[in-house]
């Protein structure tokens, strides 16, 4: 089999995640007769220290019914240029929300600066949209926000009258490599939307939380949007699974990231950026690029394609630390040629 670096969203589910998938009690939950929907909600909202939470099909779907619930028609939403919300998800917010988009260049730590945001935050006045939430992402492209910045956020919110939503797709990657706990991580946030289906490994699934009342909006959202489901405990197991055995070994996918940039830096050509968590972005030049993704592909190895003139590489529960050695190998070979 090869070894797919394209994206932690690639990663099988266990065999210990088939068996309890396989023996999940279940219900229809779009009349809320699930058990074990509603105890993967539960679990979720109680590690991110909200009230209650929301199963979903997809990353894409939690994020937009959480600003279809912050937002109105006529509303704006504050955002990184390169942000998923933004740029990754069709433009929903708008296309189906007639939410604007005022998106803005993110700093090198991930961050939006509070100067420019404050910038951008629209007077009340008629000629403009109304400038109603915050997005903000953890971690966002491998890196962690910084917990300065989580710790001021929340204030400067206020200040300005805006709402917080986090896209937390990988807030865990941003927990194990910050030591803070989820709830930690989350506190200064509304509504957070965190993805089962990447590093936990789970196949399906992402799970928006936020207050009790935010959550019975959202709901009204996600029917809309099609993703109320039915018998659902077969996946929401899953996520059960995965946010009970899979947590703590994110740390892996971290020194195997770590271990993979420290390798790939010693090869002349490649230029690798610091690593937190459990991707590598790596610059390469040479000849060697224009062929490179087919002739690793030739030796097993799947990387994805540039984004931003970088390549992405993304360690996860699939990839042995033995895998990493193999593919320091493939890159050695290829460019010392
Ligand atoms: C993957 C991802 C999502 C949601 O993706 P889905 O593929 O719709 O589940 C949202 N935000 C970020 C940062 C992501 O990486």
């Amino acid at each position: 089999m090869s070894i797919d670096l394209r994206s932690d969203t690639v990663t099988r589910p266990t065999l210990a995640m088939r068996e309890v998938m396989g023996s999940a009690e279940v219900g229809d939950d779009v009349f809320g007769d699930d058990p074990t929907v509603a105890r993967l909600e539960e679990l979720a909202a109680g590690i991110l220290g909200k009230e209650a939470g929301m199963f979903v099909p997809s990353g894409t779907q939690s994020n937009l019914c959480a600003m279809l619930t912050h937002c109105e028609r006529g509303d704006e939403y504050i955002v990184g240029q390169s942000a998923h919300t933004y740029l990754f998800e069709g433009g929903g917010a708008a296309v189906l929300g007639s939410i604007q988009p005022q998106p803005l260049d993110q700093e090198p730590d991930g961050s939006l600066a509070f100067d420019k945001i404050a910038g951008l935050v629209k007077p009340d006045d008629f000629h403009f949209a109304r400038t109603r939430l915050l997005c903000l992402e953890n971690t966002t492209w491998g890196k962690v926000l910084p917990l300065d910045y989580l710790e001021s956020v929340g204030g400067f919110a206020e200040t300005h009258g805006l709402a917080l939503h986090l896209d937390g797709a990988r807030i865990f990657n941003a927990v194990i490599a910050s030591g803070k706990s989820a709830a930690d991580l989350a506190a200064p946030f509304d509504s957070v939307s965190l993805c089962l289906s990447k590093g936990l490994g789970a196949p399906v699934g992402s799970v928006l939380v936020a207050s009790g009342s935010f959550i019975k909006e959202a709901k009204r959202w996600r029917k809309m949007l099609g993703g109320g489901m039915r018998q659902a405990g077969i996946l929401a197991a899953a996520g059960i699974h995965a946010l009970e055995d899979h947590l703590e070994r994110l740390a892996d996918d971290h020194d195997n990231a770590r271990r993979l940039s420290q390798g790939l830096a010693l090869i002349p050509g490649l230029k690798v950026d610091p690593v937190q968590t459990n991707m590598v972005f790596v610059d390469a030049s040479g000849d060697q690029v224009a062929t490179l993704s087919e002739r690793l592909q030739d030796q097993g190895v799947l990387i994805g394609g540039y984004t931003g003139g970088k390549m992405r590489l993304v360690t996860h529960l699939d990839v042995s630390a033995n895998d990493i050695e193999t593919v320091i190998s493939a890159f050695s070979e290829i460019f010392r040629a």
